[in-house]
Protein backbone atom coordinates (compact mmCIF):
# COMPACT_ATOMS: atom_id res chain seq x y z
CA UNK A 1 0.00 0.00 0.00
CA UNK A 2 1.24 3.57 -1.07
CA UNK A 3 0.20 6.76 0.55
CA UNK A 4 -0.45 8.57 -2.63
CA UNK A 5 -3.02 4.97 -3.54
CA UNK A 6 -5.09 5.64 -0.68
CA UNK A 7 -5.15 9.68 -1.20
CA UNK A 8 -6.39 8.88 -4.72
CA UNK A 9 -9.05 6.67 -3.92
CA UNK A 10 -10.33 9.73 -1.80
CA UNK A 11 -9.88 12.23 -4.49
CA UNK A 12 -11.59 10.44 -6.60
CA UNK A 13 -14.58 9.98 -3.95
CA UNK A 14 -14.16 6.61 -3.26
CA UNK A 15 -15.06 4.81 0.25
CA UNK A 16 -11.24 3.75 2.15
CA UNK A 17 -11.08 0.67 3.64
CA UNK A 18 -10.27 -0.14 7.32
CA UNK A 19 -7.02 -1.39 6.34
CA UNK A 20 -6.03 2.37 4.51
CA UNK A 21 -7.18 3.86 7.12
CA UNK A 22 -5.08 2.01 9.78
CA UNK A 23 -2.66 2.49 6.89
CA UNK A 24 -2.81 6.34 7.17
CA UNK A 25 -3.03 7.01 11.24
CA UNK A 26 0.08 4.54 11.68
CA UNK A 27 1.91 6.63 9.20
CA UNK A 28 1.10 9.51 10.76
CA UNK A 29 1.84 8.73 14.20
CA UNK A 30 4.94 6.98 13.07
CA UNK A 31 6.25 9.53 10.57
CA UNK A 32 5.97 6.75 7.76
CA UNK A 33 3.52 9.05 5.65
CA UNK A 34 5.16 12.50 4.97
CA UNK A 35 3.42 15.70 6.28
CA UNK A 36 2.48 16.32 2.59
CA UNK A 37 0.63 13.15 2.42
CA UNK A 38 -1.27 13.58 5.15
CA UNK A 39 -2.27 16.96 4.10
CA UNK A 40 -3.19 16.04 1.08
CA UNK A 41 -5.84 13.49 2.16
CA UNK A 42 -7.01 15.67 5.09
CA UNK A 43 -8.00 18.03 2.16
CA UNK A 44 -9.64 15.11 0.32
CA UNK A 45 -11.78 13.79 3.06
CA UNK A 46 -12.45 17.74 4.08
CA UNK A 47 -14.05 17.73 0.40
CA UNK A 48 -15.14 14.45 -0.15
CA UNK A 49 -16.52 14.02 3.18
CA UNK A 50 -16.63 10.27 5.09
CA UNK A 51 -19.17 7.56 5.08
CA UNK A 52 -20.09 6.08 8.56
CA UNK A 53 -18.07 3.32 8.37
CA UNK A 54 -14.93 5.44 7.70
CA UNK A 55 -15.92 7.89 10.44
CA UNK A 56 -15.87 5.10 12.90
CA UNK A 57 -12.55 3.41 11.56
CA UNK A 58 -10.53 6.32 11.61
CA UNK A 59 -12.08 6.97 14.93
CA UNK A 60 -11.04 3.36 16.03
CA UNK A 61 -7.31 3.89 14.88
CA UNK A 62 -7.39 7.31 16.28
CA UNK A 63 -8.15 5.35 19.83
CA UNK A 64 -5.85 2.72 19.07
CA UNK A 65 -2.78 5.33 18.08
CA UNK A 66 -2.49 5.82 22.17
CA UNK A 67 -3.57 4.36 25.44
CA UNK A 68 -7.27 3.78 26.61
CA UNK A 69 -7.60 4.22 30.01
CA UNK A 70 -9.53 1.48 32.29
CA UNK A 71 -11.33 2.13 35.61
CA UNK A 72 -13.46 -1.22 35.80
CA UNK A 73 -12.29 -1.48 39.35
CA UNK A 74 -14.54 2.27 40.25
CA UNK A 75 -18.19 0.58 40.27
CA UNK A 76 -19.67 3.51 39.23
CA UNK A 77 -20.95 3.75 36.07
CA UNK A 78 -17.93 6.44 33.93
CA UNK A 79 -20.12 9.11 32.17
CA UNK A 80 -18.33 12.57 30.95
CA UNK A 81 -19.52 15.63 29.16
CA UNK A 82 -18.13 17.04 26.05
CA UNK A 83 -18.29 20.64 25.08
CA UNK A 84 -17.90 22.20 21.42
CA UNK A 85 -16.79 25.33 23.36
CA UNK A 86 -18.20 28.48 23.76
CA UNK A 87 -18.40 31.64 25.58
CA UNK A 88 -19.41 31.93 29.39
CA UNK A 89 -19.09 27.95 29.39
CA UNK A 90 -18.54 27.08 32.86
CA UNK A 91 -21.15 23.88 33.05
CA UNK A 92 -18.17 21.43 33.77
CA UNK A 93 -17.29 23.11 36.81
CA UNK A 94 -21.08 22.47 37.78
CA UNK A 95 -22.24 19.11 36.86
CA UNK A 96 -18.81 17.33 37.24
CA UNK A 97 -19.40 17.62 40.94
CA UNK A 98 -23.07 17.50 41.26
CA UNK A 99 -22.40 14.20 38.85
CA UNK A 100 -20.39 12.78 41.16
CA UNK A 101 -22.77 14.08 44.29
CA UNK A 102 -25.02 11.71 42.50
CA UNK A 103 -23.21 8.73 42.49
CA UNK A 104 -21.14 8.64 38.82
CA UNK A 105 -17.29 8.72 38.10
CA UNK A 106 -16.54 11.53 35.40
CA UNK A 107 -12.95 11.09 34.38
CA UNK A 108 -13.16 14.01 32.58
CA UNK A 109 -9.84 15.15 29.86
CA UNK A 110 -10.43 18.78 29.00
CA UNK A 111 -8.97 21.36 26.86
CA UNK A 112 -7.53 24.77 27.09
CA UNK A 113 -9.15 28.33 25.74
CA UNK A 114 -8.16 29.42 22.20
CA UNK A 115 -9.21 32.41 20.52
CA UNK A 116 -12.34 33.79 22.01
CA UNK A 117 -13.36 30.56 23.63
CA UNK A 118 -12.53 29.20 26.93
CA UNK A 119 -11.26 26.26 28.19
CA UNK A 120 -11.90 24.50 31.59
CA UNK A 121 -8.12 23.88 32.32
CA UNK A 122 -8.08 27.44 32.25
CA UNK A 123 -11.12 28.11 34.81
CA UNK A 124 -9.65 25.23 36.84
CA UNK A 125 -6.00 27.43 37.14
CA UNK A 126 -7.77 29.97 38.08
CA UNK A 127 -7.86 28.31 41.98
CA UNK A 128 -4.48 28.91 43.89
CA UNK A 129 -2.63 25.69 43.88
CA UNK A 130 -4.74 23.76 41.54
CA UNK A 131 -3.12 20.96 39.58
CA UNK A 132 -4.57 19.61 35.95
CA UNK A 133 -1.11 17.92 35.06
CA UNK A 134 -1.69 14.65 37.23
CA UNK A 135 0.01 11.54 35.73
CA UNK A 136 -2.55 8.86 35.52
CA UNK A 137 -2.32 6.73 38.64
CA UNK A 138 -3.16 10.50 40.45
CA UNK A 139 -5.54 10.98 38.03
CA UNK A 140 -7.65 7.16 39.02
CA UNK A 141 -6.74 8.24 43.02
CA UNK A 142 -8.50 10.88 42.97
CA UNK A 143 -11.28 9.65 40.86
CA UNK A 144 -11.44 6.65 43.02
CA UNK A 145 -11.11 8.92 46.20
CA UNK A 146 -13.67 11.62 44.90
CA UNK A 147 -15.87 10.96 42.26
CA UNK A 148 -14.64 13.03 39.58
CA UNK A 149 -11.35 14.38 38.42
CA UNK A 150 -10.65 16.95 35.89
CA UNK A 151 -7.06 17.36 34.05
CA UNK A 152 -5.24 18.07 30.51
CA UNK A 153 -4.39 16.18 27.27
CA UNK A 154 -1.90 13.52 27.75
CA UNK A 155 0.90 12.12 25.55
CA UNK A 156 -0.51 9.03 26.22
CA UNK A 157 -3.83 9.50 25.21
CA UNK A 158 -4.65 9.56 21.09
CA UNK A 159 -1.11 10.70 19.80
CA UNK A 160 -2.37 10.56 16.48
CA UNK A 161 -4.98 13.31 17.16
CA UNK A 162 -2.15 15.50 18.33
CA UNK A 163 -0.36 15.69 14.88
CA UNK A 164 -3.42 15.20 12.76
CA UNK A 165 -4.65 18.49 14.67
CA UNK A 166 -1.53 20.47 13.71
CA UNK A 167 -1.73 19.87 10.39
CA UNK A 168 -5.57 20.47 10.20
CA UNK A 169 -4.95 23.76 11.65
CA UNK A 170 -1.90 24.65 9.10
CA UNK A 171 -4.09 23.72 5.95
CA UNK A 172 -7.51 25.02 6.88
CA UNK A 173 -8.84 21.41 7.32
CA UNK A 174 -10.16 21.85 10.52
CA UNK A 175 -13.83 22.70 10.00
CA UNK A 176 -14.53 18.84 8.78
CA UNK A 177 -17.12 17.06 10.24
CA UNK A 178 -15.91 13.68 10.30
CA UNK A 179 -11.97 14.69 11.07
CA UNK A 180 -13.51 17.21 14.15
CA UNK A 181 -16.14 14.59 15.17
CA UNK A 182 -13.06 11.43 15.21
CA UNK A 183 -10.72 14.25 17.05
CA UNK A 184 -13.28 14.62 19.61
CA UNK A 185 -14.53 10.57 20.21
CA UNK A 186 -11.15 9.62 19.61
CA UNK A 187 -10.42 11.25 23.01
CA UNK A 188 -13.50 10.87 24.57
CA UNK A 189 -13.87 6.96 24.09
CA UNK A 190 -9.68 6.94 25.84
CA UNK A 191 -11.65 7.65 29.07
CA UNK A 192 -13.25 3.83 29.18
CA UNK A 193 -16.84 5.73 29.39
CA UNK A 194 -20.18 3.67 29.81
CA UNK A 195 -21.87 7.05 28.77
CA UNK A 196 -21.04 10.42 27.06
CA UNK A 197 -23.10 13.57 26.82
CA UNK A 198 -22.07 16.09 24.39
CA UNK A 199 -22.94 19.49 23.98
CA UNK A 200 -22.73 21.23 20.63
CA UNK A 201 -22.92 24.56 20.55
CA UNK A 202 -24.39 26.31 17.40
CA UNK A 203 -24.67 30.41 16.98
CA UNK A 204 -22.39 33.47 16.99
CA UNK A 205 -19.64 32.22 19.92
CA UNK A 206 -19.66 28.63 18.75
CA UNK A 207 -17.68 26.27 16.02
CA UNK A 208 -20.67 26.00 14.04
CA UNK A 209 -22.66 28.83 13.16
CA UNK A 210 -25.62 27.35 11.47
CA UNK A 211 -28.19 24.56 12.77
CA UNK A 212 -27.81 22.12 10.28
CA UNK A 213 -24.05 22.25 10.91
CA UNK A 214 -24.44 21.69 14.68
CA UNK A 215 -26.96 18.95 14.02
CA UNK A 216 -24.35 17.12 11.59
CA UNK A 217 -22.26 17.47 14.02
CA UNK A 218 -24.27 15.83 16.96
CA UNK A 219 -25.43 13.11 14.72
CA UNK A 220 -21.82 11.86 13.92
CA UNK A 221 -20.65 12.24 17.24
CA UNK A 222 -23.61 10.06 17.94
CA UNK A 223 -23.35 7.83 15.65
CA UNK A 224 -19.44 7.22 16.61
CA UNK A 225 -20.66 6.62 20.40
CA UNK A 226 -23.28 4.11 19.77
CA UNK A 227 -20.58 2.44 17.27
CA UNK A 228 -18.09 2.07 20.39
CA UNK A 229 -20.99 0.44 22.20
CA UNK A 230 -20.74 3.97 24.66
CA UNK A 231 -24.40 5.31 25.34
CA UNK A 232 -24.17 8.74 23.88
CA UNK A 233 -26.60 11.69 23.82
CA UNK A 234 -26.07 14.99 21.94
CA UNK A 235 -27.73 18.38 23.00
CA UNK A 236 -27.62 21.28 20.93
CA UNK A 237 -27.62 24.50 22.78
CA UNK A 238 -27.21 27.86 21.87
CA UNK A 239 -24.33 30.13 21.94
CA UNK A 240 -25.46 33.44 20.24
CA UNK A 241 -25.00 35.06 23.79
CA UNK A 242 -22.47 34.16 26.35
CA UNK A 243 -23.81 31.32 28.97
CA UNK A 244 -24.07 32.90 32.57
CA UNK A 245 -23.22 36.48 33.18
CA UNK A 246 -19.23 35.92 33.53
CA UNK A 247 -16.44 35.49 31.09
CA UNK A 248 -13.38 34.95 32.48
CA UNK A 249 -11.64 32.68 34.34
CA UNK A 250 -11.40 33.75 37.91
CA UNK A 251 -15.04 35.30 37.35
CA UNK A 252 -15.99 32.29 35.84
CA UNK A 253 -15.17 29.74 38.56
CA UNK A 254 -16.86 32.01 41.39
CA UNK A 255 -20.35 31.68 39.17
CA UNK A 256 -19.74 27.84 38.67
CA UNK A 257 -19.52 27.97 42.93
CA UNK A 258 -22.81 30.42 43.08
CA UNK A 259 -24.70 27.79 40.65
CA UNK A 260 -23.52 24.84 42.93
CA UNK A 261 -24.96 26.79 45.46
CA UNK A 262 -28.29 27.49 44.45
CA UNK A 263 -27.72 31.05 43.18
CA UNK A 264 -26.58 30.58 39.61
CA UNK A 265 -27.81 32.05 36.63
CA UNK A 266 -30.94 31.01 35.12
CA UNK A 267 -29.96 29.87 31.53
CA UNK A 268 -26.54 28.32 33.49
CA UNK A 269 -28.06 26.60 35.98
CA UNK A 270 -31.37 25.19 33.57
CA UNK A 271 -27.91 23.84 31.37
CA UNK A 272 -26.32 22.20 34.00
CA UNK A 273 -29.58 20.73 35.64
CA UNK A 274 -29.58 19.08 31.94
CA UNK A 275 -27.13 17.82 31.05
CA UNK A 276 -26.59 15.93 34.63
CA UNK A 277 -29.69 14.50 34.23
CA UNK A 278 -28.82 12.94 30.82
CA UNK A 279 -25.44 12.27 32.16
CA UNK A 280 -27.33 10.21 35.14
CA UNK A 281 -29.89 8.66 32.32
CA UNK A 282 -26.69 7.38 30.11
CA UNK A 283 -24.82 6.13 33.26
CA UNK A 284 -28.25 4.43 33.95
CA UNK A 285 -28.74 5.54 37.82
CA UNK A 286 -31.87 7.37 36.70
CA UNK A 287 -34.75 5.95 33.79
CA UNK A 288 -36.40 8.66 33.57
CA UNK A 289 -35.33 11.76 32.46
CA UNK A 290 -37.78 14.28 34.72
CA UNK A 291 -36.61 11.89 37.58
CA UNK A 292 -33.35 12.82 36.86
CA UNK A 293 -33.77 16.18 36.52
CA UNK A 294 -35.58 16.54 40.29
CA UNK A 295 -32.16 14.65 41.31
CA UNK A 296 -30.01 17.37 39.77
CA UNK A 297 -31.76 20.08 41.17
CA UNK A 298 -31.91 18.40 45.40
CA UNK A 299 -27.92 18.08 44.24
CA UNK A 300 -27.56 21.73 43.71
CA UNK A 301 -30.08 23.11 46.83
CA UNK A 302 -28.40 20.20 49.10
CA UNK A 303 -24.83 21.63 48.89
CA UNK A 304 -23.99 18.25 48.05
CA UNK A 305 -22.30 19.36 44.56
CA UNK A 306 -20.53 21.88 46.46
CA UNK A 307 -19.24 19.65 48.79
CA UNK A 308 -17.59 17.71 46.13
CA UNK A 309 -15.70 20.58 44.17
CA UNK A 310 -14.42 21.47 47.68
CA UNK A 311 -12.94 17.59 48.26
CA UNK A 312 -11.42 17.91 44.40
CA UNK A 313 -9.93 21.00 44.80
CA UNK A 314 -8.41 19.82 48.22
CA UNK A 315 -7.67 16.15 46.49
CA UNK A 316 -5.69 18.49 43.42
CA UNK A 317 -3.39 20.72 45.34
CA UNK A 318 -5.63 23.76 45.12
CA UNK A 319 -7.31 25.48 47.65
CA UNK A 320 -10.46 24.69 49.02
CA UNK A 321 -11.34 27.69 50.95
CA UNK A 322 -12.19 29.19 48.19
CA UNK A 323 -15.46 27.64 47.85
CA UNK A 324 -16.82 29.64 50.80
CA UNK A 325 -14.82 32.80 50.13
CA UNK A 326 -14.49 33.50 46.52
CA UNK A 327 -12.57 36.44 47.05
CA UNK A 328 -9.26 34.42 47.45
CA UNK A 329 -9.68 34.01 43.50
CA UNK A 330 -7.79 36.16 41.83
CA UNK A 331 -9.28 39.55 41.32
CA UNK A 332 -8.04 42.25 38.84
CA UNK A 333 -6.87 45.96 40.05
CA UNK A 334 -9.67 47.73 38.50
CA UNK A 335 -13.09 47.73 37.38
CA UNK A 336 -14.88 49.99 34.60
CA UNK A 337 -18.46 50.05 33.52
CA UNK A 338 -19.81 49.85 30.20
CA UNK A 339 -23.24 52.04 30.26
CA UNK A 340 -25.72 52.03 28.06
CA UNK A 341 -25.74 55.20 24.90
CA UNK A 342 -29.41 53.74 24.44
CA UNK A 343 -32.38 52.64 25.93
CA UNK A 344 -34.78 49.58 25.12
CA UNK A 345 -34.31 46.01 25.24
CA UNK A 346 -31.44 44.02 24.22
CA UNK A 347 -31.95 42.34 21.13
CA UNK A 348 -28.64 40.83 20.81
CA UNK A 349 -25.44 40.30 23.10
CA UNK A 350 -22.72 38.27 19.57
CA UNK A 351 -20.79 36.05 22.39
CA UNK A 352 -17.72 35.48 19.46
CA UNK A 353 -17.46 39.45 20.16
CA UNK A 354 -17.65 39.24 23.82
CA UNK A 355 -15.50 36.44 24.07
CA UNK A 356 -12.81 38.34 21.96
CA UNK A 357 -12.61 41.10 24.15
CA UNK A 358 -12.36 38.97 27.21
CA UNK A 359 -9.58 37.63 25.55
CA UNK A 360 -7.94 41.10 24.65
CA UNK A 361 -7.93 41.90 28.32
CA UNK A 362 -5.77 38.92 28.67
CA UNK A 363 -8.20 35.92 29.35
CA UNK A 364 -7.48 34.02 26.65
CA UNK A 365 -4.88 33.59 24.03
CA UNK A 366 -4.68 33.85 20.85
CA UNK A 367 -1.60 31.12 20.44
CA UNK A 368 -1.30 28.07 22.33
CA UNK A 369 1.57 29.41 24.31
CA UNK A 370 0.28 32.62 25.45
CA UNK A 371 0.01 33.14 29.00
CA UNK A 372 -3.08 34.36 30.43
CA UNK A 373 -4.50 36.50 33.48
CA UNK A 374 -6.71 34.64 35.47
CA UNK A 375 -8.20 37.60 37.21
CA UNK A 376 -9.39 39.65 34.29
CA UNK A 377 -12.94 39.08 32.05
CA UNK A 378 -16.43 40.70 32.28
CA UNK A 379 -19.59 40.16 33.92
CA UNK A 380 -22.55 41.30 32.00
CA UNK A 381 -25.37 43.01 33.53
CA UNK A 382 -27.48 42.67 30.38
CA UNK A 383 -28.41 39.60 28.18
CA UNK A 384 -30.70 39.52 25.38
CA UNK A 385 -34.50 40.54 26.49
CA UNK A 386 -33.35 42.77 29.40
CA UNK A 387 -34.64 46.67 29.25
CA UNK A 388 -32.00 49.09 29.61
CA UNK A 389 -31.98 52.56 30.31
CA UNK A 390 -30.07 55.57 28.59
CA UNK A 391 -26.49 55.48 30.86
CA UNK A 392 -27.83 51.78 32.44
CA UNK A 393 -24.69 49.95 33.11
CA UNK A 394 -24.55 46.99 30.17
CA UNK A 395 -21.37 45.06 31.96
CA UNK A 396 -18.50 45.27 34.40
CA UNK A 397 -15.19 44.95 32.39
CA UNK A 398 -12.58 44.06 35.33
CA UNK A 399 -9.17 45.02 34.13
CA UNK A 400 -4.90 45.30 35.10
CA UNK A 401 -4.14 47.03 31.87
CA UNK A 402 -5.44 50.26 30.83
CA UNK A 403 -4.38 50.28 27.10
CA UNK A 404 -6.30 46.80 26.39
CA UNK A 405 -9.34 48.38 28.29
CA UNK A 406 -10.14 50.86 25.45
CA UNK A 407 -10.08 48.33 22.66
CA UNK A 408 -11.78 45.76 24.64
CA UNK A 409 -14.48 48.54 25.65
CA UNK A 410 -15.33 49.45 22.06
CA UNK A 411 -15.39 45.88 21.04
CA UNK A 412 -18.03 44.57 23.68
CA UNK A 413 -20.10 47.63 23.06
CA UNK A 414 -20.32 46.63 19.67
CA UNK A 415 -21.91 43.33 21.00
CA UNK A 416 -24.75 44.74 21.53
CA UNK A 417 -27.40 45.42 19.80
CA UNK A 418 -30.95 47.00 21.06
CA UNK A 419 -34.27 46.75 19.72
CA UNK A 420 -37.57 49.01 21.02
CA UNK A 421 -39.93 45.78 21.73
CA UNK A 422 -39.00 43.09 23.33
CA UNK A 423 -37.48 40.21 22.04
CA UNK A 424 -38.57 36.78 22.21
CA UNK A 425 -36.68 34.91 24.45
CA UNK A 426 -35.07 31.31 23.20
CA UNK A 427 -34.46 28.93 25.95
CA UNK A 428 -30.83 27.49 25.73
CA UNK A 429 -31.37 23.96 24.37
CA UNK A 430 -32.08 24.14 21.20
CA UNK A 431 -32.30 20.03 20.23
CA UNK A 432 -31.57 16.40 21.78
CA UNK A 433 -30.03 14.11 19.12
CA UNK A 434 -30.53 10.77 20.88
N1 LIG B 1 -12.16 19.88 19.33
C1 LIG B 1 -11.37 18.80 19.12
O1 LIG B 1 -10.93 18.14 20.05
N2 LIG B 1 -11.06 18.48 17.84
C2 LIG B 1 -11.51 19.17 16.79
O2 LIG B 1 -11.21 18.81 15.68
C3 LIG B 1 -12.32 20.28 17.02
C4 LIG B 1 -12.64 20.62 18.31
Amino acid sequence: MRPQDVIRRKRDRGELSEDEIAFFVRGVTTGEWADYQAAALLMAIFLNGMSERERLALTAQMLRSGRTLDFSHISQPKVDKHSTGGVGDKTSLVLAPLAAALGLCVPMISGRGLGHTGGTLDKLEAIPGYRVRLSLDEFSAVLERVGFAMIGQTEEIAPADRKLYALRDVTATVESIPLIAASIMSKKLAEGLDGLVLDVKVGSGAFMKRRRDARALARALVEIGRGAAVRTVALLTYMDQPLGRAVGNALEVAEAIETLRGRGPRDLTHLCVELTAHMLVVGGTCDALERARQNARAGLRSGAGLEKLRQSIEAQGGNPSVVDDPSLLPRAQRVAELSSDEAGYVAALDAERVGVASMILGAGRVRVEDEIDPSVGIVLAKKIGDPVKRGETLARIHYNDERRLAEARDLLRSAYRFSDARPRRKGVIAEVIA
